[in-house]
């Protein structure tokens, strides 16, 4: 919902409840309330009078955040399922660890890049999230999972593609880094993109130090085109073009995401080409075992191919890492819930 209450910067509350004939330093109290003190309403405000309270609900409401579902797996990850005012679904996941605790985000409903491996692209695109239906997620996990640990990072890896809803998502990492909000180093703020390349170039301009994920899955554009249909608007050469801009730019180091499908992408060609487009600049290679989505009919490799894919590459001078599934036992991959409701 444009113009929600978490939706906006400090100064544009400030502005909206000027606007409202209350004074500007209202906007500090409400920020309290929701940043420090978690509100997700205007009844929990018990230092702003009554009378306010009620006239600011009306004026600048709350996004509408609906919990449809939770399932929380052995391993501690938790999968929401939320609806929005109009009866659009979303995901948020949380992901706690020893050291941290990470929220996926969603930051749209649907998505209109169908990648082959992912449930999300299923139903097709539907809208963006608003700035407060994005920061609405981290509040409600805040609140929700604060017994389990403190949110430390928050990756825009749930439905939708980022760059897609660039303004938005780029109000709501601000929100996120911001010292008045949530005060989260852009350091442990990843966008992760399917490939928009304009969208990554943008963003070397913000003058952040945000993460960058982008979703690769294939060594080639012929392969990459069969999984992920965006390549052929923005091929591989013009990718990695932006990609290498973004790391030299911010000096951070791009992930690559790169799904382990058997006999597909962890072939010894594909290590071949990995090293022809990763090695010697600012990268790492994220590899993740394929999870089976059931509409599509790719198999995942056995634990011993992916470690002999991931020692071909470590020997071809490409960092390397291998994310061990969370949260398998409740459908935590993208877009898994919400499709099997
Ligand atoms: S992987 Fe991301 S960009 Fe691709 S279909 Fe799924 S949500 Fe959309």
């Amino acid at each position: 919902m444009a113009g929600d209450v978490c939706s906006l910067a400090r100064a544009e509350l400030e502005s909206r409840i000027k606007a409202c004939g209350e004074p500007a330093y209202r906007a500090g109290q409400v920020f309290d309330w929701i940043y420090k003190k978690l509100a997700f309403s205007w009844d929990e405000m018990s230092s702003l009078p009554k009378a306010l309270r009620e006239k600011l609900a009306l004026e600048i409401p709350f996004p509408v955040l609906t919990e449809k579902d939770v399932r929380v797996s052995e391993d501690g990850t938790r999968k929401f399922l939320f609806g929005l005012f109009d009866g659009q679904l979303i995901e948020t996941v949380f992901i706690p660890t020893k050291k941290r605790a990470t929220l996926c985000i969603s930051s749209q409903a649907g998505c209109k890049y169908g990648c082959r491996f992912c449930a999300s692209g299923i139903g097709g695109f539907k809208r963006n999230l608003s700035t407060g239906e994005i920061i609405a997620q981290v509040l409600w996990a805040m609140k929700k999972c604060g017994d389990e640990g403190e949110v430390t990072h928050i990756v825009f890896m749930g439905v939708g593609e980022p760059f897609d809803n660039y303004d938005n998502v780029m109000q709501a990492v601000r929100l996120l880094n911001a010292p008045e909000a949530f005060q989260i180093a852009a350091r442990r703020i990843t966008i992760s993109t399917c490939g928009i390349v304009d969208g990554i170039r943008r963003m070397a301009g913000e003058g952040l130090q945000i993460e960058l994920s982008v979703s690769l899955h294939a060594s080639n554009d012929a392969q990459r085109q069969e999984l992920m249909p965006v390549n052929r608007k923005y091929p591989l050469a013009d990718l990695m073009a932006a990609c290498r801009a973004y790391a030299q730019k911010t000096n951070r180091q791009v992930t690559f995401e790169y799904i382990l499908i058997k006999d597909v992408t962890c072939t010894d060609l594909a290590a071949r080409e990995l090293q022809h487009l990763l090695k010697g600049w600012l990268c790492k290679i994220n590899l993740i075992a394929y999870n089976p989505v059931g509409e599509f009919s790719y198999q995942t490799p056995s634990r011993d191919e992916i470690s002999r894919f991931k020692d071909t590459l470590e020997k071809k001078g490409l960092i390397t890492t291998w994310r061990t599934p969370r949260g398998k036992d409740i459908a935590a991959a993208c877009g898994q819930l919400r499709n099997s409701l």
